[in-house]
Order: structure tokens, then sequence, then C-alpha cells
């Protein structure tokens, strides 16, 4: 399970997130729920491959492979068959989500998440700014795979084109994420 606490957020991300929900309460007086913070590579590796055919997963793991990185290819091996719907573009080790420093977020109306962009847009956008304003990137601006709770405090949307095999390993057994 992915966790939803802040304090498995990297500490400048989750002063951020505190301010994101901040200004969310004043400005548009909503509560602002926080649904995903730190996700554990097996469950990022079950989500790559359940709209993935084998010749896809195949391909990414020989990739890893051939950059060092044979710890998430062997993540992604070992998750085994999954089904489901396309929801990521993310292989384990590619998320933002599996080094503490992306949030998926949606608001409460009357204590309930409004799930649904379209029928909730004035609080959406109001989240969206209070992202902005903070300094962090908001998935509900991108173009391609557009994901409204989605907020990361890098521009990137691949933190392994920014890091070397070493400093992946690193980060990750520095987060709890390779020790289980
Ligand atoms: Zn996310």
């Amino acid at each position: 399970m992915a966790s939803r606490k802040l304090g498995d957020l990297t500490e400048a991300m989750r002063d951020k997130a505190e301010t994101v929900q901040r200004a969310c309460k004043e400005a548009g007086e909503f509560e602002l729920l926080i649904y995903c913070t730190l996700r554990p590579l097996e469950e990022q590796a079950r989500l790559f491959r359940q709209s993935r055919s084998r010749q896809q997963i195949d391909l990414k793991s020989q990739k890893f492979r051939s950059r060092g990185l044979v710890f998430l290819a062997d993540i992604l091996e070992s998750v085994g068959p999954c089904y489901g719907d396309h929801v990521t573009n993310a292989a384990p080790g590619e998320s933002w989500h599996n080094y503490g420093q992306a949030f998926d977020a949606v608001p409460l109306i009357g204590g309930k998440p409004a799930w649904n962009y379209m029928k909730a847009r004035s609080y959406w956008d109001a989240y969206g700014e209070a992202v902005r304003q903070t300094g962090l990137y908001w998935a509900g601006d991108w173009q391609r795979f557009r994901e409204y709770p989605h907020a990361q405090l890098n521009p990137g949307g691949n933190p392994l084109k920014s890091m070397n095999a070493d400093e992946v390993y690193t980060a990750l057994q520095e987060n709890g994420l390779l020790s289980r």
C-alpha cells in the first residue's frame, strides 16, 4: 500500500504539501485530502505492468539492466502478471512518488472526495493554483496524460533522467523502499 503520511515525503516536499493544504483552506475554504505520498516500488511495478504486454515489460526490464538498474528490473519482474487500465507512464523508480517528492490529493467537499474534475472544477483549479504558487508542478497542467491529483517537486516526468544508478539506489535505500 502506498503511504498517505506527509512524514514519508522529503522535508522540502512535506513543507510544501502543508503550504498547499493551508492555501486551499484559506482561498477556497476546502479541505485537501492527500491520499498518496510515498509509493512502494512493487506497487509502482504492478501499476506499470497492468496495462502492458509481456514484450513491453521485457523491453523496460532490459533497459534497466543495461543501465545498471538491476534492482529495478528484478522488482518489475518479481510482481508477476497484472491486468487493468492504463494509469501510469512510470515503471518502478520512474515516479517521483518512489522518492517522496510527489503527492496525490483530492478536494473534499462536505467531507467527500470530489474525484470528478468537471463536476468540481473551481476546487480543482484552486488546488492547481495553490500547487503552482508553492513552486511545485501540477500534472493538471500537463498536455499529455493529465493527472489532476498529482503534484511534484521537480519539473521532469522521469527521475531516472536526472540520476545515475548509484544515486537511484542510495535514494531508494534511504527512504526504505529497497530494504523490505
Ligand atoms: Zn501522483
